[in-house]
């Protein structure tokens, strides 16, 4: 197609094209990490998927650092628990403003928003939830605890969700938050190549094999099963699927 191409952001964060002088709107993610840690995020986004669904802008990612939010002289995000205990929480105030900047442009629209805490003790996120956030939300605001965990009335006043990405307790949210991400983005229709492809679209494998037919290791060759060297696409997917079953 011989196009002429031209985009830019609305206020919204739905992205405008102009395609042979014709203005499209296009929806696009939009996720606000609320950390103190935003460098942590760098190398993960803009490599890969996530890099190209930036570029295309599929997907646009937002940070605020409730540091660049405090009040106080030294810009402390954190205080001692009431009631004692061991650890700093992640005091309310410069969270609740940096959301607050975050969705700023956004209150007024129709968008659908949606704020998740991360907290090992939230609902477990699977790729069934990445998939409904895909398909459901334009704003998704990702607020990364650190030290003991953050106050908890931000919960309740953002009627946020708590959200866990698994059993196990991590140093701080920015890791859940580097899952979300990747589990979203490559669900938005549009944001994997044509080399990858979504596990629930395919008759997925997880045992694969490349090149070369014959490895020898420590004196012993391991080969590829004959059955993927044939050609034979049904074969080929029978024993995928009974490999997956398998498992
Ligand atoms: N004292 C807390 C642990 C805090 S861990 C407790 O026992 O529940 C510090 C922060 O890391 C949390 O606030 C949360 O944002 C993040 N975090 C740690 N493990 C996580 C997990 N499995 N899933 C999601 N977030 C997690």
């Amino acid at each position: 197609m011989n196009a002429s191409l031209d985009h830019g952001w609305s206020d919204r964060g739905f992205l405008l094209c102009i395609i042979n002088k014709r203005v499209i709107i296009l929806p696009m993610k939009n996720f606000h990490i609320v950390t103190i840690f935003p460098e942590v995020f760098e190398t993960y986004i803009n490599t890969s998927m996530m890099w190209r669904a930036q570029k295309e802008k599929k997907v646009k990612f937002n940070f605020y650092n409730p540091r660049d939010f405090t009040k106080n002289k030294h810009n402390k995000v954190d205080d001692k628990p009431y009631g004692g205990g061991p650890g700093m929480v992640m005091t309310a105030q410069p969270i609740l403003d940096a959301v607050k900047k975050a969705l700023l442009k956004v209150k007024s629209q129709k968008s659908q928003v949606k704020i998740f805490i991360f907290s090992p003790s939230g609902k477990k996120f699977t790729n069934a939830t990445a998939r409904g956030l895909a398909n459901k939300y334009d704003h998704i605001v990702l607020i990364c605890g650190r030290y003991e965990g953050v106050d908890a009335r931000v919960k309740k006043i953002l009627k946020a969700e708590e959200l866990s990405i698994g059993d196990y307790v991590l140093t701080g949210g920015e890791i859940p938050a580097m899952v979300v991400l990747d589990a979203v983005s490559r669900q938005i229709e549009g944001v994997l190549g044509n080399d990858e492809s979504l596990e629930e679209k395919r008759a997925a494998s997880s045992e694969l094999y490349t090149r070369p037919e014959i490895i020898i290791f420590n004196k012993k060759s391991y080969r590829v099963p004959k059955v993927l060297l044939g050609g034979h696409h049904a074969k080929i997917e029978a024993w995928r699927t009974k490999k997956q079953k398998g498992k």
